[in-house]
């Protein structure tokens, strides 16, 4: 099963469960982990999640060593472009990683549809 890992920050959670509960059908079908408050979100809505540390305490870090791992396909990290975050250069880190792995990395639910849909098995 391919794994899907999920961030979203404090300003796009409400967002991120929409596009979950929109997509829950495709969703089941990936293995999905999450930093820890965004996990507990998804949990809400039924889907199994492995949760990792909240972000601030280095949930995005645990997220990157699974991608250089190779444990994770793709990356939905539902950025807050307007906040300001003490773990910025774990954010950073996170997405330099999926670059340097060439893992596919949406920040946007546009991006992440198209992923989610294309991985689709
Ligand atoms: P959280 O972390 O899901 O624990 O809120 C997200 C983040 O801020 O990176």
């Amino acid at each position: 099963m391919k794994t899907i890992a999920i961030i979203a920050h404090d300003g796009k959670k409400a967002e991120m469960v929409a596009f979950v509960k929109d997509h829950l059908e495709i969703l089941k079908r990936y293995k999905l982990v999450a930093t820890g408050s965004t996990g507990s979100h998804i949990e809400k809505t039924g889907l199994k999640v492995e949760k990792k540390n909240s972000g601030p305490l280095g949930g995005d870090a645990q997220i990157a060593s699974d991608v250089v791992d190779g444990k994770v396909q793709a990356v939905i990290f539902l950025r807050d472009p307007l906040g300001n975050h003490p773990h910025d250069p774990d954010i950073f880190m996170l997405m330099r990683i999926c670059d340097v792995h060439n893992i596919p990395l949406a920040t946007n639910t546009a991006t992440a549809y198209l992923i989610i849909k294309s991985l689709e098995e």
